[in-house]
């Protein structure tokens, strides 16, 4: 079946897959999130988006954006970042900070809250002006000018911020945070408070589904290497404790955030991503992961 016809048959057969989770609602600006927004889009290596339902609508993309600090960070440490960040699944909630004190401040992954503060940190360290810099690159990824921080939702993420600085706080005490837990945490509400459609989402992955080269623009932002490691990692660690089942049930490199979006790779084919506000109790999109399922299942293609 054709890609466009796939994404429309599981649009329609999920439009009322509704009132099996919880809006995330532990700010405002979330839980005020329309419960039945839905969207999926899929970009393919020749920049083609395909899309259905509220794919131009912006939402906050939270914890995806641990993805994008990620490759800009790693592109500049190299195997130097892997001394103070792991490569394993937590097996723990996003936020959780009962591995730290045995693992002496050194997070299981990027993936979760703490291993993306210490991200954050060297961000700080590489760029002086980080919020500009993260902006930068999504608008380079996406190819989309306007996409922007929402400071609405940065201002309550940073009001109700207590277990991150009680992350960073703990990490800085083993020494591997070095800039000032404030300035971490600023940027950090900021970047999870970007917000995007599907459809910037589904393009501003793309180049990890093509050897880490932006198709459209020709413009390299990573060797294939990385593509390889940050791919490896959203796949053992994209979705929290509920990787192991993503990949089981999908099989794709995905992650995920807890304004209900979910974006997912299959290398030399395609990036999709989807919304949908109502989330499990891991964190993570309900029919998000129903519509991924169904849409490897229906192509016939993972990556495996
Ligand atoms: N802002 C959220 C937090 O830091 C993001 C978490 C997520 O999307 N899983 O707790």
């Amino acid at each position: 079946m054709e890609l466009k016809n796939i994404i429309n048959k599981i649009f329609s057969e999920l439009s009322d897959y509704t009132g099996h989770g919880q809006v995330a609602d532990y700010i405002p600006a979330l839980s005020s999130v329309k419960r039945d927004s839905f969207a999926i889009s899929a970009a393919t290596l020749d920049g083609n988006v395909i899309s259905a339902g509220d794919f131009t609508e912006r939402f906050s993309i939270q914890s995806i954006s641990k993805v994008f600090t990620l490759a800009m960070v790693s592109r500049h440490l190299g195997d130097k970042l892997w001394e103070s960040v792991g490569r394993e699944p937590s097996g723990t909630a996003f936020n959780s900070l009962i591995q730290l004190e045995q693992e002496k401040g050194i997070p299981r992954n990027p993936f979760i809250n703490s291993g993306a503060l210490v991200i954050t940190d060297r961000l700080i360290d590489l760029y002086p002006d980080s919020k500009h810099a993260i902006i930068d690159f999504v608008r380079e990824l996406s190819g989309v000018k306007d996409i922007s921080y929402d400071k609405s939702v940065a201002l309550s993420e940073l009001e109700t911020s207590h277990r991150n600085l009680a992350l960073a706080n703990f990490i800085k005490s083993f020494g591997n945070i070095h800039n000032k837990v404030e300035d971490i945490i600023d940027v950090y509400c900021n970047q999870c408070s970007i917000s995007m459609s599907t459809e910037e989402l589904a393009k501003s992955f793309l180049f990890l589904a093509s050897g880490g080269v932006i198709p459209t623009t020709g413009q390299r932002v990573c060797g294939p290497r990385s593509v390889k490691r940050l791919n490896a990692l959203m796949l053992t660690c994209g979705l929290y404790n509920e990787s192991g089942d993503f990949a089981f049930r999908v099989g794709m490199p995905g992650k995920s955030g807890v304004g209900g979006g979910i974006v997912a790779v299959i290398p030399n084919k395609l990036s999709i991503a989807v919304w949908s506000p109502e989330l499990n109790s891991n964190g993570n999109s309900y029919r998000g992961i129903e519509t991924l399922e169904r849409f490897t299942t229906e192509l016939g293609i993972s990556v495996f």
